[in-house]
């Protein structure tokens, strides 16, 4: 049987990209989720999709800002009895603004990136991460990316953002040491998902050039990631994969 069978999965930005991937493979894999995303009509048609061919998954929707504290609170408080003991959280939910130089910074952009990125992750930590040491079972699996190891020019505040979210990672790392939760940071290079188009404000023609001659990965390739972490055996943490295209220097 899958190590992964019955775990309760909160998934945040699950509603594209990398997040409905891993909805999907953890689904496959026997667990149960939390879908969590602004968008919930994805969220919705996600759930309908998995359940036509996993009707034994079950699935809780919560349309959420990761970037309100308050919400996430809420959301935590208000899920129903079978979704509380939640085994893994997948702190996915994400995006890049594209900037011009670090000088030449949107303040607007600054907000987004780093409340997001950075804020929505510690949000869902401070809520999550108390009852999984009281049950004394639990794994985090921040999804950073090569930008939080490498920055380049014109990614600024989103290398910003991935630094710090690599930064928290290891920490949370060393401090859970002596208790068996686990924390697992998944660096992805260039994924073909959304992203792009976000990061190009909408201009769906420079987000397609950016994977012209390269094959990038998809979400599946980085959810299979996700999903070989979380079912390791407990003694087993893997702190860090950094999966790139094969092409991508
Ligand atoms: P997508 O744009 O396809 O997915 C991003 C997800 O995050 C969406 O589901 C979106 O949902 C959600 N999201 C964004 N802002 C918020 C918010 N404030 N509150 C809740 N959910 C939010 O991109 P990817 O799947 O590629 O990105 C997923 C993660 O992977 C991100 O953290 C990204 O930084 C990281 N990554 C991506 C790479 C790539 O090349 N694509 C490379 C390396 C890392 P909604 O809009 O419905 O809220």
């Amino acid at each position: 049987m899958s190590r992964l069978a019955g775990k309760i999965v909160l998934i945040t930005g699950a509603s594209s990209g990398i997040g409905a991937a891993c909805a999907r493979q953890f689904a496959q894999s026997g667990a149960h989720l939390i879908i969590t995303a602004r968008r919930e009509e994805k969220l919705t048609e996600l759930k309908k999709a998995i359940q036509a061919s996993q009707p034994e998954c079950q699935i809780h929707v919560s349309k959420l800002d990761v970037q309100d504290n308050e919400s996430v609170n809420q959301m935590v408080n208000d899920l129903p009895d079978n979704f509380k003991k939640i085994n893994i959280l997948v702190n996915n939910a994400g995006l890049a603004i594209e900037i011009d130089t670090v000088d030449k910074v949107e303040l607007d952009a600054v907000d987004k990136v780093l409340n997001t990125n950075v804020r929505g992750v510690i949000y869902m930590i401070r809520a999550i991460l108390p009852g999984m040491r009281e049950r004394k079972n639990g794994h985090v699996i921040n999804i950073g990316s090569i930008a939080g190891l490498e920055a380049y020019p014109h990614g600024g505040l989103y290398c910003a953002s991935k630094y710090a979210l690599h930064a928290l990672s290891e920490s949370m790392r060393h401090e859970l040491a002596d208790t068996p939760i686990r924390v697992t940071e998944i660096q992805p290079g260039m994924v073909e998902t959304e992203f792009s188009l976000v990061r190009f404000k909408g201009d769906a023609d420079r987000a397609g050039n950016m994977y012209k001659g390269v094959q990038a990965l998809n979400g599946d390739d980085v959810a299979e990631a996700v999903v070989f972490a979380a079912s390791r055996p407990a003694h087993v943490a893997v702190a860090d994969m950094l999966i790139m295209p094969t092409c991508q220097s």
